[in-house]
């Protein structure tokens, strides 16, 4: 919803001109004059309120304060000259620093005057000041309504030395909205603007900058961050509708004998009741004649390979077949070995494809996918690189979808005349927030329930000089028998570098725990796919009792007489990768520690990560942690998911206006899918322009 005005190129507004709009474009993404108005001011100021210059502490916002020059000098040579007033207030005494334009301000200065000084605190020299702050003499009449409260807006060092500081913006923004030409169009249908008590999106738009009293700027926030949550709520809506819609799905009816059989007789174990009750949804899915596209989200070790096992199985029940991704070779040989040992007994053919298949085995394998003798495959993303064809298949499990991109996922719908249903299973808890904007278009279903007689994991926060003390545990518990990793981080930039530093530690766990008495295997991402393996198995096989490994082991792997996993620089992982980590033990029936090593100098932030991983074992409460730490920008997926783009809606504090967003959205799709209805023709334009935008809405399907 645009006028011409508001598409105008931004260079064309009075005061900017080719350059400025240059710097515009670049730093801020400001082409038109409507980009302009959505640059929405970051916090506001309270003009009728002044600080205290005794309280100056931190150098992070602008600060107004109401206090006299009482000593005016230039200092330093003619060439780097900077003017420098100090004034006091009741409380204190402050220097305002001028490095630019000090003969003009020496001119406007005038001592013993009070003046409302307005500014951003810095440190210099050792001192508090204030530099290039904006005086003004107080006014003896009160500020009218219209003006106490103040916009800040973002701006950058290139744009602040083109005029375009806050300021500069601001009196930009100004213009527009003054301008006889500005009109807003209305971007919600009138019922939705009734029924919520929404402000009209014009008066949103004008309080936004200029708030006329506290309470319109609260309601225009609400307002437009409804607005920027809706219509990406409304966008996911009517995919999953027209997803449903397109996708006939194979419909299973049946149960029949390998479920049965697996189930009365192979399982040694009762499901927990989160298995059940998400093995009901899936079931749901499959008899409704639509395709399931379903995400399975649940920690570590809560039983997910073998929901997607018996949901494999359902399939093949239904004379379909199966198969099975996982991101890393490991894994998928590891799927094969836990899936078939599950299957010893039932007559169900699973083979496993992965880059090194060699070609004879390859070619074997493709005949039984394509005469049907072939009922479940499992490998990495070779499958749907490859010419691999099955003679139906109905069901794919995608474990870990973090990894795989959503164009490859494309490809495997692109194979076969009717999609066959989907089932990704991610570890990585997400945020309900979050997973509501980044999955909105698919279904969810959470397995919130470990299987019963898990011990918790204990976890330690070790300072390294205390590293003496943590090699004796581990020989401890190498005498009875358990097995250890040991994990170091691995920063992307500087891969050489890391590398030594694991060289290092391996080395100097070889020292400590010396051969033969102690065996030590080391695998890390510069490694051949090979030789990573071999090392992986004599881990497995228990032929070595210390793992020493980057976070290669991140994933997955099954190693469930490993009991403790020590994790060194813990300060450098992410939450979520720590959370990872520490679910490698805790597989088995002994009680399993996880050991975070660090220096004694940590930033609050790593402390903070730390402490949550000492504190709690529940991947959700660690996922929500990392969310307020981190903000959704630095979590996995999000970055193609559209909510990077958020102007003026926050992820985590506006949750109550997102599940509302939500459900209306929800509401006006059931009602009118296609967005027909004239009430709703509004919605339609709107979503048209967002098209036109070239946003990368959607991309997660
Ligand atoms: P995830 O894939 O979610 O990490 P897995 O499916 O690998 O978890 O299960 C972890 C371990 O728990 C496996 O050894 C599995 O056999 C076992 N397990 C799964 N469900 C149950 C259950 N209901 N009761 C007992 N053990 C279970
Ligand atoms: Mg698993």
């Amino acid at each position: 919803m645009t006028t011409p005005f508001l598409e105008t190129p931004i260079e064309y507004l009075k005061g900017v001109g080719p350059p400025r709009a240059d710097l515009l474009r670049k730093e801020l993404n400001i082409h038109t004059i409507g980009d302009l108005l959505t640059c929405f001011p970051f916090r506001y100021l309270d003009r009728s309120k002044f600080y205290q210059i005794a309280d100056i502490k931190d150098d992070l916002s602008y600060i107004q304060l109401r206090a006299k020059i009482v000593h005016i000098q230039t200092i330093g040579t003619p060439h780097h000259q900077r003017l420098v007033a100090t004034v006091r207030d009741s409380s204190g005494e402050i220097d305002l620093v001028w490095f630019q334009g000090i003969k003009w301000v020496l001119d406007m200065l005038t001592p013993q005057q009070e003046y409302v000084i307005f500014g951003k605190p810095g440190i210099f020299n050792g001192r508090w000041n204030i530099p290039h702050p904006e005086l003004e003499i107080p006014s003896l009449q009160p500020l009218p309504l219209s003006e106490i409260i103040r916009p800040i807006y973002n701006s950058t060092e290139k744009l602040k030395s083109k005029g375009l500081d806050f300021k500069g913006i601001g009196k930009l923004v100004k213009s527009v909205l003054l301008n006889e030409k500005f009109v807003m169009p209305e971007s919600l249908p009138p019922d939705i603007i009734q029924r919520l008590r929404l402000i009209g999106r014009q008066q949103a738009f004008i309080n936004i900058h200029y708030p006329q009293s506290p309470e319109l700027l609260a309601k225009s926030q609400t307002r437009l961050k409804f607005e920027e949550l809706f219509y990406i709520q409304l966008r996911l809506a009517k995919q999953r509708y027209g997803r449903l819609q397109k996708h006939e799905g194979h419909k299973f009816l049946k149960i029949g004998d390998f479920v049965n059989q697996f189930y009365h007789h192979h399982l040694t174990f009762e499901l927990t009741n989160a298995q059940k009750r998400v093995i009901r949804e899936i079931r749901a899915d499959l008899r409704s004649g639509n395709q399931m596209n379903r995400l399975l989200q649940g920690d570590v070790g809560s039983g997910k390979t073998l929901v997607a096992l018996m949901t494999m199985l359902i399939a093949l029940d239904n004379h379909f077949q199966g198969c099975m991704m996982a991101p890393t070779e490991i894994l998928a040989r590891q799927h094969f070995n836990t899936i078939t040992g599950m299957l010893t007994g039932l007559n169900v053919v699973v083979k496993i494809l992965t880059g090194s298949t060699r070609s004879a085995e390859r070619r074997q394998i493709q005949d039984g996918l394509q005469d049907g003798t072939v009922h479940l495959l499992i490998g990495t993303h070779a499958l749907i690189e490859e010419n691999v064809k099955f003679k139906q298949l109905g069901l794919v499990v995608i474990d870990e979808q973090h990894r795989f991109g959503v164009a490859q996922r494309a490809k495997l719908w692109e194979k076969n005349v009717v999609t066959p249903h989907i089932l990704v299973m991610t570890a990585t808890p997400i945020p309900r927030t979050l997973a509501m904007t980044l999955y909105g278009d698919l279904d969810t279903s959470v397995i919130d329930e470990m299987p019963p007689g898990r011990k918790s994991i204990v976890t330690r926060h070790v300072y390294e000089p205390e590293q003496g003390k943590v090699f004796n545990f581990i020989r401890d518990k190498v005498l009875e028998g358990r097995q250890v990793y040991i994990v170091f981080p691995l920063i992307q930039e500087s891969e050489t570098l890391d590398l030594k530093n694991l060289e290092d530690g391996y080395q100097t766990i070889i020292r400590e725990f010396p051969p033969p008495q102690y065996a030590v295997s080391m695998v890390h991402g510069k490694m051949k796919q090979k030789e990573k393996d071999g090392e992986m198995k004599r881990f497995v096989d228990n032929k070595t009792q210390i793992m020493v490994a980057t976070t290669v082991i991140e994933v997955g792997v099954d190693v469930p007489n490993a009991s403790v996993m020590v994790i060194e620089n813990a300060e450098r992982f992410g939450l979520s990768q720590l959370h990872q980590l520490r679910g490698r033990v805790g597989r088995g029936s002994d009680q399993s520690y996880c050991i975070l090593m660090s220096s004694y100098e940590l930033s609050s932030d790593a402390r903070k990560r730390i402490s949550t991983m000492v504190r709690t074992n529940d991947g959700f409460e660690i996922a929500e942690t990392d969310l307020q730490l981190r903000g959704p920008g630095d979590l996995q997926g999000t970055q193609q998911s559209g909510i990077m783009d958020l102007r003026i809606a926050d992820i985590v504090k506006d949750e109550k206006i997102l599940k509302y967003a939500r459900s209306v959205a929800g509401e006006i799709i059931a009602n009118d899918p296609s967005l027909a209805k004239e009430n709703n023709d509004i919605l339609a334009q709107h979503l048209l322009n967002m098209d036109k935008k070239q946003q990368n809405w959607g991309l997660i399907s």
